[in-house]
């Protein structure tokens, strides 16, 4: 017998457009009734945004409403200091697809990000800004992509609607280096809009700031991304709830996403070439220094070449000794938790269920 697992290229979960015709709509609309998982979920972030909230709910059930098959929207409220909770527990009493979870204090929109996708039910994730930047009327167009065999569909804001100098140049720069760094090339990584299959988010672990790396974070699952440009309006009700201060944790974080990216399950293989490389030369420069002196009996110590010598001779001890104790980490962690070091797509007879 044939186990089928869910490939990510062909558009095997439960199909939820008229493709499919009528038949499987009622089928699942009638799960939806018995409250079983809705095929799609919107995650949105929330941190005092209460002028936009019922707006969004409007524009959303507009947009999600006509696509005809059951999905939900979790809203996180990061630990908003105004209204939001209050309306958006409104909302929900009077829709049951509408969920809310509420952090005990504002914990960043990476956690709340993490949060939604723990909760989320569906088979496609889409995440959106709750600030009504984002046009909700874009969804069904990520929609098609994913449908179409991608794994990860990304919203590029080509008209971005922020200020230039302190949003939109710095925000050129970080996407340049992040595609280069990653080698997933995105005009947009920053752009919240974007959707992904369910089970690439499962294989995920999100820390600090890092949601906008999720693509690249990823990519190591080997997935296929697409861009599509979106919709992009200036920011209305209340305010950014970041600065020029961003641009530079982004760059930090990349150098994270970048180590974790090549070296997460090897760090012996890098860290041990710094050292190989640092001993070797650092133990030329002394053999060096040595042969004069045994030669022509040339005074050493007030030469800097020995310093750099001995300099790299230690450091490239320590180096090995990093990469040793990167190795004894990365078994730690994958082995405590069982964690397997790869991911799988399909399966034929291999009696094991996704
Ligand atoms: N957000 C959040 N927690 C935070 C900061 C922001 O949940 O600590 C939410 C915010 O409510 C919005 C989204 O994340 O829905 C994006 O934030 P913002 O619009 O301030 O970012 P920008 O669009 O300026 O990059
Ligand atoms: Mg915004």
């Amino acid at each position: 017998m044939e186990q089928r697992e869910v490939p990510a290229h062909e558009p095997a979960h439960e199909p939820w457009t008229g493709e499919t015709g009528d038949g499987q709509r009622v089928v699942s609309q009638r799960k939806e009734q018995a409250g079983e998982a809705p095929h799609l979920s919107v995650v949105v972030p929330v941190y005092n945004e209460e002028e936009s909230l019922q707006t969004l709910y409007t524009r959303l059930t507009e947009a999600l409403e006509p696509l005809g098959f059951p999905y939900e929207m979790v809203v996180v409220d990061d630990g908003s200091k105004d209204r939001s909770f209050e309306l958006l527990k409104g909302l929900a009493l009077a829709d049951p697809r509408l969920r809310v979870i509420r952090f005990r204090r504002n914990f960043g929109q990476t956690a709340a990000f993490s949060a939604g996708f723990d909760r989320a039910r569906g088979q496609v994730i889409i995440t959106i800004d709750a600030d009504l930047q984002n046009d909700p009327a874009d969804i069904p167009r990520l929609l098609e992509k994913i449908e179409a065999g991608y794994d990860v569909v990304s919203g590029w804001r080509k008209q971005r609607q922020d200020p230039f100098w302190s949003r939109r140049l710095p925000s050129i720069f970080a996407n340049r280096l992040i595609s280069v760094m990653t080698s997933i090339h995105l005009h947009d990584y920053g752009c919240s809009l974007k959707a992904y299959r369910a089970e690439v988010l499962k294989n995920i672990q999100l820390y600090g700031d890092l949601h906008r790396f999720i693509p690249a974070i990823a990519s190591w699952q080997g997935i296929e991304v697409a861009e599509i440009p979106v919709n992009h309006e200036p920011r209305r009700f209340g305010s950014s709830k970041y600065g020029l201060g961003r641009t530079i944790r982004v760059i930090i974080d990349l150098l994270t996403v970048r180590f974790l990216l090549s070296y997460a399950t090897r760090p012996m293989q890098i860290f041990g070439l710094f050292g190989l490389v640092s001993m070797a030369m650092g133990i030329g420069i002394s053999f060096y220094l040595a042969s004069l002196k045994a030669l022509s009996g040339e005074e050493l110590a007030d030469r800097p070449l020995l310093l750099l010598g001995v300099l790299l001779i230690m450091l490239g001890a320590q180096f090995i000794s990093l990469g040793l104790i990167g190795e004894l980490v990365v078994r730690t962690y994958f082995e405590t938790q069982k964690k397997p070091t790869y991911v799988v797509r399909e399966a034929v007879n291999s009696g094991e269920e996704l």
